[in-house]
């Protein structure tokens, strides 16, 4: 099996494997997991370094993975909006996550229920799949005389096209103009070098599984100063939640998993990513040049491991099956599975036309990837799609 579904989830590394199994838990553990990934967090400097950093480096909250943290972000931000008898303006994109759309339609609910004033505005994304900065100044300049709470989130790496958004020039605005940047950087964290002293952004959401470490664990970083409200209620092993965020005993395991997992690809990051684009941009050339009626969806600013094509007159489903059979594993452009059948409403936010959303297909590469495996899939996708266009006539 040639296995190109990374973004959905990245097969646990061996190394983070041994930290679990050889594990011997403990709360000292899970803390000490906690200051390795925010030292990685940081610019991954040697042990101690974080002591010596010019910012404060903020807070890692752990959660069960991406989907909670960007919950957390979002609803957090709302009831302390709430709390403080604030009006609540949020504005996302229109590619995000589900994870992020949906937990902006549950505070628009929500303020319903409650009676708070909370208003969701959807930004659009341009052909070339990405939130301009000036669309995020220009709504925020419209909203500003309503002295509201203000959370501006948008994702740094898109999961269906690997787009990557300005996330440093979109932050620096969210500071003019007093605003929280959250970014839901769960397919960007472990495959792009972050150093969270530099880059504007008041919380970001991770996801162990992207990475190669456990599946159902992740963390929200939060930068000092940010105040949320908790959407969970309880003790820590028993004593009241440090944080006052999110209470529940943390597997420690995961932690020291995840925070094993990101040490590792931290390590090989840019030797990985320029072999992991170098791949990616073979497979790319090798489609858009050998196979007639092909597009790429999403700019060239992106995910080193992402491709998302269209194949014209060809349905995603059946070339996804067929290649299933033939022992590629690809995805479907809405994708966090292969099986998924629905609609993307990224590919329709960035205006592409319908048959070419419906033929759109997601390749992505991970660190198991070879040069004999995007050989095999250059030469099955082609011949996969000369049969499917031979079948139509
Ligand atoms: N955000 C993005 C961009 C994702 O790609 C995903 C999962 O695919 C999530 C959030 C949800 O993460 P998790 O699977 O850890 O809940």
């Amino acid at each position: 099996m040639i296995y190109l579904d990374y973004a959905a989830t990245s097969p646990a590394l061996p190394e983070m494997f041994a930290s679990q199994t050889l594990f011997t838990g403990g709360k000292t553990e899970t803390e000490a997991a906690r200051a390795k990934i925010t030292r990685l967090l940081m610019g991954g400097g040697p042990a101690g370094a974080c002591g010596t950093l010019s910012a404060d480096p903020g807070e890692i909250i752990f959660t069960s993975g991406g989907t909670e943290s960007d919950n957390l972000a979002v609803l957090g931000t709302f009831f302390q909006a709430k709390k403080a008898g604030r009006p609540c303006r949020i504005l996302t994109g229109a590619t995000e996550h589900e994870a992020v759309l949906e937990s902006c339609k549950a505070a628009e609910a929500y303020g319903g229920m409650f009676g708070c004033d909370v208003k969701v505005q959807v930004l659009p994304v341009s052909e070339d799949g990405a939130v301009a900065p000036e669309t995020v100044r220009e709504a925020l300049r419209e909203i500003r005389a309503e002295a509201p709470l203000i959370l501006v989130s948008l994702m740094y790496a898109n999961n269906e096209t690997g787009v990557l958004t300005d996330v440093e020039e979109i932050g620096r605005i969210c500071r003019e103009e007093d605003a929280l940047f959250h970014t839901d950087a769960v397919q960007a964290v472990g495959h792009v070098p972050l150093d969270l002293r530099k880059l504007p952004v008041s919380m970001l959401s991770a996801s162990a599984h992207k990475f190669g470490g456990p599946k159902g664990t992740g963390f929200l970083y939060l930068r000092k100063g940010v105040r949320l409200q908790p959407l969970f209620f309880g003790t820590v092993d028993g004593e009241a939640d440090p944080s006052g965020i999110r209470p529940g005993t943390i597997s420690d395991a995961d932690a020291a998993g995840m925070a094993k997992a990101l040490a590792y690809r931290t390590a090989h990051l840019s030797e990985e990513s320029a072999r992991i684009g170098r791949l990616r941009d073979l497979l790319e050339k090798g489609i858009l040049e050998g196979i007639p009626g092909t597009h790429r969806n999403g700019r060239s600013l992106r995910l080193p491991g992402h491709l998302n094509i269209s194949f014209d007159g060809v349905e995603s489903s059946s070339l996804l099956f067929l290649l299933d059979m033939k022992g590629v594993c690809a995805s479907g452009g809405s994708a966090c599975a292969a099986q998924s059948r629905k609609r993307s409403h990224v590919l329709a936010a960035m205006g592409l036309p319908e048959d070419r959303i419906n033929s759109a297909i997601r390749f992505s590469l991970g660190p198991e990837t070879t040069d004999h495996e995007i050989a095999e899939t250059l030469r099955i996708v082609r011949e996969t799609v000369s049969e499917l266009r031979m079948l139509r006539g």
